[in-house]
């Protein structure tokens, strides 16, 4: 009875975890896309595709489900266990990425055959996606599951996205039962529409994601009244509030903040305000979160509901927008919201919308989510005064704003407290989905804050779950990334490590600017807030 840690070890994508339940049958748990740069090689998985007999799905995010249909185009013929709303999110985020696959490896093919070379080919099709999703077997929260000869698993809401779960599992071999919890990714408390995360039940093992793994969110701000503000101010200008969002979750929390404005008339003045959602991934999610279970909402949600009341629909929102239809919203210059995927401006509808809407002192770009080192996202955020957008230089007039206070993860005491409220404390816990510094510190906090035995293993590390012992840790392997031709090619293992404190100051960097920019947002709020403030800088700096 064994367990590989494959992909998001010391890292927060390519989710994917192998188990051997009986000799020489398998299960992963998660089949996640690696996304932006990482630091460290992912492991191969030790066995074929064919010869994989189950995967479990915590849930849709692309980082966890997005390399199943290469699982099946490559062999994988079992059953993928998920919650219904993870399988009817899967089928349109996976479709999505199918799509994105085809025209990038289109456009590629394109280039190199001019050059004379080979055509590219995508890393999977709409095809792969349609018998992938052939293979799911939906199941519903706090149900067991006898998935076969001693394997049987239930799932239950970890509350960082619709139909989101960790599993567990319960393993049976000669005799020795193990009892293994995956947590998935754990979503933060008090996020709209979703529930808080329940508590995991009893287990041997626990592997736990660490995204947040050492750092906490400012959870203080409300965000209806400070979004209240921002529209207020930005329409009583005459201009649009452009929020660049995720397409699948955050589209949907905005919606219900929206849906609250009106429905508890925040905003008389400006009463009737249009909301136009344009991002077809978006408006099809939206489609997704009208038809879930019941099961899957929190009290809140499901009062709105009985008052007769749709938690993210109100008149005057509009979410069938054409190309065309989007285009003309440009020279459309009555007080609007457009919400447009993608969540950090790096590619999607936003980037047309900031090309003609960012110049204009009128308007308000703002972010409801963290913008990565790098991403136009984070250089608007960081204050440019112009970007290059499809082509054209643009000027940064408008106004840039951050939403503070929503995350769907957890944070450090977040996770900590939901370790704590399990029915019994895990012999180990292992630690992953967590960039190097949030995993390994995590692991020590586990240790040195609830007393368990926990690590943080490199991928291609392997442990016995019946004798509780490792057969194998790895040392990581950094990967090679482009240099320029001047740099020596090779990099030492010490070098990389310099690159990346390097890149640590980097973060410093543009965190202390955060700061910067949270302090200026604190101009108008009462004295007590901004003496809070200060005195949690004072603390700080001390
Ligand atoms: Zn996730």
């Amino acid at each position: 009875m064994k367990i590989t840690f494959l992909g998001a070890a010391h890292q927060v994508t390519g989710s994917r975890t192998l188990v051997e339940w009986l000799p020489g049958r398998y299960f992963l748990v998660d089949c996640g896309m690696e996304q932006g740069e990482n630091d460290f090689e992912m492991a191969e998985t030790p066995v074929a595709a064919g010869q994989i007999e189950y995967v479990f799905l915590t849930h849709a995010h692309i980082d966890h489900t997005g390399m199943l249909p290469l699982l099946v185009k490559q062999g994988f013929r079992g059953t993928v266990y998920a919650t219904a709303e993870t399988e009817n999110l899967c089928s349109i985020m996976l479709s999505d990425s199918a799509n994105i696959q085809e025209t990038d490896a289109a456009y590629e093919t394109k280039k190199n055959l001019r050059a004379g070379r080979e055509a590219v080919l995508p890393l999977y099709t709409a095809e792969d996606v349609r018998q992938t999703m052939k293979l799911f077997r939906p199941c519903e929260y706090g149900k067991m599951v006898m998935v076969d000869e001693g394997l049987s698993v239930r799932f239950s809401d970890a509350g960082h996205l619709l139909g989101s779960s960790f599993a567990e599992f319960y393993l049976e071999d000669n005799g020795v039962t193990r009892r293994l919890i995956c947590s998935g990714d754990v979503g933060n408390t008090n996020q709209p529409i979703i529930n808080n995360p329940q508590p995991p039940a009893a287990a041997d093992y626990l592997l736990v994601e660490s995204t947040y793994g050492t750092r906490l969110h400012d959870g203080s701000q409300d965000p209806i009244p400070v979004l209240t503000e921002i529209l207020r101010t930005t329409f009583s200008r005459g201009g649009t509030v452009l929020i660049p969002s995720f397409a699948v979750g955050r589209t949907q929390e905005l919606l219900y903040f929206f849906r609250e404005i009106k429905q508890r008339d925040l905003l008389p003045e400006f009463r009737d305000f249009p909301v136009y959602v344009d991002s077809p991934l978006g408006n099809e999610a939206t489609a997704v979160f009208l038809q879930c279970s019941e099961a899957c909402l929190d009290a809140e949600t499901r009062k709105i509901m009985k008052e007769g009341y749709n938690p993210i629909w109100f008149d005057g929102l509009y979410t069938t927008v054409s190309a065309d239809e989007s285009k003309a919203l440009n020279t459309n210059t009555a007080p609007k919201v457009i919400i447009a995927s993608g969540g950090m401006c790096e590619g999607g509808r936003i980037r047309h919308h900031l090309k003609h809407n960012l110049w204009n002192k009128n308007n308000t770009v703002l972010f409801a989510g963290y913008q990565a080192v790098g991403t136009l996202g984070r250089i608007i955020y960081d204050g440019a005064k112009t970007v290059k957008i499809l082509g054209d230089e643009i000027e940064v007039g408008a106004e840039v704003r951050l939403l503070q206070g929503i995350s769907g993860h957890a944070d450090r005491d977040g996770l900590l407290a939901w370790i704590a409220s399990a029915e019994e404390k895990p012999a180990y816990v292992f630690v992953n989905h967590g960039d190097d510094e949030s995993c390994t510190g995590f692991a020590a906090l586990l240790e040195s804050s609830l007393g368990l035995k926990a690590m943080a293993p490199y991928s291609g590390s392997e442990f016995d779950l019946a004798a509780g012992e490792w057969i194998r840790l790895t040392e990581p392997v950094v990967r090679k990334k482009a240099v320029p031709a001047a740099a020596p090619a090779a990099k030492s293992k010490s070098k990389a490590k310099a690159k990346k404190e390097s890149s640590a100051y980097t973060e410093l960097k543009a965190a202390v600017e955060d700061l910067k920019k949270y302090a200026d947002s604190m101009k108008n709020a009462s004295g007590d807030e901004i003496r809070k403030l200060i005195r949690k800088i004072r603390k700080l700096t001390d």
